[in-house]
């Protein structure tokens, strides 16, 4: 076979027990559904050929490109705050590492590829739901420049895999800065492999951190520079509704990157409390909740680092709770800029934040639509008749109108033209969101009919989330009472 991808192996270059050396599990039949044309490029990569017969054998795990040398990551993780000291990649394989247009070194993985030594008790397997809704709401993200793993290509295997009822199977091809997660680090802090953690701390500084290589304590420096990119990414994440579902250790990524896309989903109407996954039946990912369950993970993360940060323990844990520390300051002063922008402030002024958070309760005491919302409110400030459409969102019209007034004599303390306000209002508050009755509707369309035709709609829509798109002014409606989705299920 000719040579497609430039494949670099340097996780393979770590020590054996990082990884399990395995090759994807041939599919009977595989089809593909879609390769990422623009991604593609960005890789080097030939999208034609990767479409072509010769791309599907490799996308679906038949054929092992040169050059690749596949491998099972090792890693750990908290689930629901329960330490499990061996998970792995039970249904991911790395296929390896491309360099991409910018010089980064970006991952390969095939997800629902087959058992590897971690699968525990799974079949390897992803169905076809998970796989289109990661496809979709991973794009989306990346288009809301939200940092995020990719889609490259997504394939429907011909077999079936066994879940409450049997669905068609599917494998994702998935692109990452790096699949480092906090886990891993935790894989090998709970084995006391010293050695292992300092191998892997240098990995991820030389390949994500490089500036800590310089600091006077680069494992220090580690922490704080992936607390720093946590804290911007948990609030990237609340300024536009969205949930994770399951903050694991083991699915965050030490590159600030949002991953492991599961039971997630964006809110439709605002409540600090909502929570969708099935599986989180104590609300311990909830929305609001997630600043804080990203400080109680990167303390894990710390926990690990400490016997490289000091030799002696009482000063290791000082220095670690020190840079802790920091994660509100710097999530606080991510999530307080980006509400400025939301509501068309590009000065500072004393009472933002109180502005902002009641603008946040009017919006959950009148049920009123998060993303729908903040796109109105980008409108009326471009003008006050336009109000009137945000004004109706409200049951409680009083309320609404008093905190308006406020807003707009905060306005008038604003050095910008009204139509430069609206436009930079607009280019931070989307129009479109992977709302989640319309991911329903798109993943039953292609598991019960093979109609593919909504995922490809819903791809192209949300390629442009800022832009109005007046034909699919549909898309920007929130669910009608008997669409509403309250729950979502990671399906695995
Ligand atoms: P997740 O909930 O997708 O983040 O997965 C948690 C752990 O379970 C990871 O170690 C996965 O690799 C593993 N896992 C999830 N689904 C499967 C499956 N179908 N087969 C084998 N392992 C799985
Ligand atoms: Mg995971």
């Amino acid at each position: 076979m000719t040579f497609h991808f430039p494949f670099e192996n340097t996780y393979a270059r770590l020590p054996d027990r990082f990884y399990a050396r395995v090759v994807p599990t041939p599919v009977r039949a595989p089809r593909l559904i879609r390769v990422n044309t623009e991604l593609a490029l960005n890789l080097g990569l030939d999208p034609d050929w990767l479409a072509g017969p010769e791309g599907l054998e490799v996308l679906a795990g038949r054929v092992v490109p040169e050059a690749a040398e596949p491998i099972a990551m090792a890693y750990a993780g908290h689930q629901f705050g329960h330490f499990v000291p061996h998970l792995g990649d039970g249904r991911a394989i790395l296929l390896g590492e491309v360099i991409d247009q910018q010089g980064v070194r970006r991952d390969v993985q095939l997800k629902g590829s087959g058992r590897t030594p971690f699968s525990r008790g799974g079949d390897g397997r992803a169905a076809l739901g998970p796989v289109l809704r990661e496809y979709v709401v991973s794009e989306a993200m990346a288009a809301l420049g939200i940092p995020t793993t990719r889609s490259l290509a997504a394939v429907v295997t011909g077999e079936t895999v066994a879940r409450e009822t049997p669905l068609p199977g599917a494998v994702l091809t998935r692109v990452a800065t790096s699949h480092v997660r906090i886990g891993t680090f935790q894989f090998f802090a709970a084995r006391g492999d010293l050695e292992g953690l300092r191998l892997l701390a240098d990995y991820v500084i030389s390949r994500h951190y490089p500036e800590a290589a310089h600091a006077d304590r680069p494992y220090r420096s580690l922490l704080e520079l992936v607390i720093v990119r946590q804290a911007e990414l948990i609030a990237r994440w609340l300024l536009v509704g969205f949930i994770h579902g399951v903050m694991n250790t083991d699915n965050m990524s030490i590159a600030g990157e949002t991953i492991d896309y599961g039971p997630c989903a964006f809110m439709d109407e605002y409540h600090p409390t909502k929570v969708f996954s099935s599986i989180d039946q104590l609300g311990r990912y909830a929305y609001a909740n997630q600043p804080q369950i990203a400080t109680w993970n990167l303390a894990r993360f710390a926990e690990t680092l400490l016997p490289l940060i000091d030799e002696n323990q009482q000063q290791a844990i000082k220095q670690a709770e020190g840079v802790l520390e920091r994660f509100s300051a710097r999530f606080e002063a991510a999530y307080l800029a980006g509400m400025r922008q939301k509501l068309g402030f590009s000065t500072e002024a004393d009472g933002d934040l109180e502005l902002a958070g009641e603008f946040i309760s009017l919006l959950a005491t009148n049920h009123v639509d998060f993303t729908l919302a903040f796109r109105r409110l980008s409108d009326a400030a471009g003008s006050v008749p336009a109000e009137a459409d945000l004004r109706i969102l409200f049951r409680d019209k009083q309320g609404f109108g008093t905190w308006a007034e406020r807003w707009r004599s905060r306005l008038m303390r604003e050095p910008n033209h009204e139509d430069e306000r609206r436009t930079r209002m607009r280019a931070v508050n989307p129009a479109f969101i992977p709302r989640n009755h319309r991911i329903e509707a798109m993943i039953e369309a292609a598991g019960e009919h093979e109609d593919f035709a909504p995922f490809e709609e819903l791809l192209l829509v949300l390629a442009k989330p800022f832009e109005d798109q007046a034909s699919f002014a549909r898309y920007m409606d929130p669910p009608q009472p008997h669409e509403r989705v309250c729950q979502t299920f990671c399906g695995t």
